[in-house]
């Protein structure tokens, strides 16, 4: 079995000496206990949060020891009766090719005629954070001017896809000119800014969106929160979702300038974190399923393979390496 280490806690953006490859024998399967290959696994923005050593709403990576994150496995050897050798399951013990459970930790994977993999991105819990973000946090209404950041993103391209399917008029900003192509020629976004090479974000902004902005789904932080807080109209709903912008920063960030939009404004804004909304998550797959089985929503993965190439695929989130989701196939 080999295992990803957090070896060294990151400063600014991770580099490769932060993790190491470690091979670990393993263990012989103890009564109720099920032994699974791991098929595929998931790295994720919120990972970078948890290499920090500080209290959050999830307890830190400790150090020397294995990463942790969303997978999907096969299960080749059981003495559990409720999991058959066979079984696909979903689980949080990813970042390492085997893995032994006593089953109260892995979920099932339902039968779908989607892609395995698929239930890490599109139909787990990025899709699921696109959908319970747009529809529940900000309260979507038909025909809204919506902007997403990270707009080519396994949330963003979810998100400007839900919004379109509800009739809005959608604004995708992304790190690069094809993927600024990939929003408009294929997910049927109206007009995308390549932050990049933006010379005055705020300025780009109001020019893509002549009706302003009801819904600002924030994924960035920093001047992207400031422009949208330019362009916002009155009554306008900002779902933070998150401020990858600065989960490397080595300093604070400062603050937008232009706060008082809020009150200017009578904005609404409001965090939240996906696990909290778990209970309307089947409620999601079916909808999504559908979705996607009508071709209403299609997605993309970036995927890197082995298990060595685990950390290059989390760096490569910090540089836009990916369109929709950033997978690692393991087996
Ligand atoms: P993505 O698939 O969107 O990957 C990250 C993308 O962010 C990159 O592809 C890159 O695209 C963009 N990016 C990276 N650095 C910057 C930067 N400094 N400024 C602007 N864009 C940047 O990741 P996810 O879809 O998994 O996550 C998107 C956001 O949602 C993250 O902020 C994440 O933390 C948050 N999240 C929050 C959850 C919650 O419960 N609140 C749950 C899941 C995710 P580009 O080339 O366009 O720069």
């Amino acid at each position: 079995n080999r295992e990803i280490h957090l070896q060294r806690r990151p400063s600014g953006m991770p580099v490769a000496e932060d993790f190491k490859l470690v091979s670990t024998p393993l263990a012989g399967v103890k009564k109720g206990e099920v032994l699974i290959r791991n098929l595929w696994m998931s790295v994720d923005p919120y990972m970078r949060g948890r290499m920090i050593d500080r209290k959050s709403y999830i307890p830190p990576f400790a150090l020397g020891a294995v990463l942790e994150g969303g997978a999907i496995g096969e299960v080749i050897e059981s003495d559990n009766p409720a999991f058959a050798v066979g079984q696909k399951v979903a689980h949080m013990s990813g970042w390492r090719e085997y893995y032994i459970s006593n089953g109260e930790d892995l979920q099932p994977l339902p039968e779908s005629p989607v892609p395995d993999q698929a239930f890490l991105g599109v139909l787990g819990m990025p899709g699921m954070t696109a959908y319970t973000g747009l529809l529940k946090i900000g309260e979507l209404k038909q025909n809204d001017n919506v902007f997403v950041s990270a707009a080519s993103g396994a949330v963003g391209s979810i998100v400007c896809q839900i919004a379109k399917l509800k009739g809005c008029y959608v604004v995708g900003s992304v790190g690069s000119d094809a993927k600024a192509e990939y929003l408009t020629s294929e997910l049927g976004v109206d007009a995308a800014i390549n932050y990049k090479t933006s010379k005055d974000l705020s300025a780009d902004l109001a020019a893509a969106c002549p009706n302003g902005i009801d819904v600002y789904f924030e994924n960035v932080g920093g001047a992207h929160l400031e422009a949208a807080l330019n362009v916002i109209n009155d009554h306008g709903r900002i779902a933070v979702c998150g401020m990858i912008d600065q989960y490397n920063a080595e300093e604070p960030v400062p603050g937008p300038t232009n706060l008082a939009m809020i009150i200017i404004k009578k904005l609404k804004i409001q965090g939240f974190i996906v696990f909290e909304h778990w209970d309307e998550y089947p409620a999601f797959v079916q909808q999504m399923s559908q979705w996607i089985l009508e071709e209403k929503v299609r997605y993309r993965e970036t995927v890197y393979e082995g298990i060595e190439l685990a950390p290059e695929a989390f760096m490569g989130l910090f540089t836009g390496k990916n369109t929709g989701k950033m997978l690692v196939k393991l087996a």
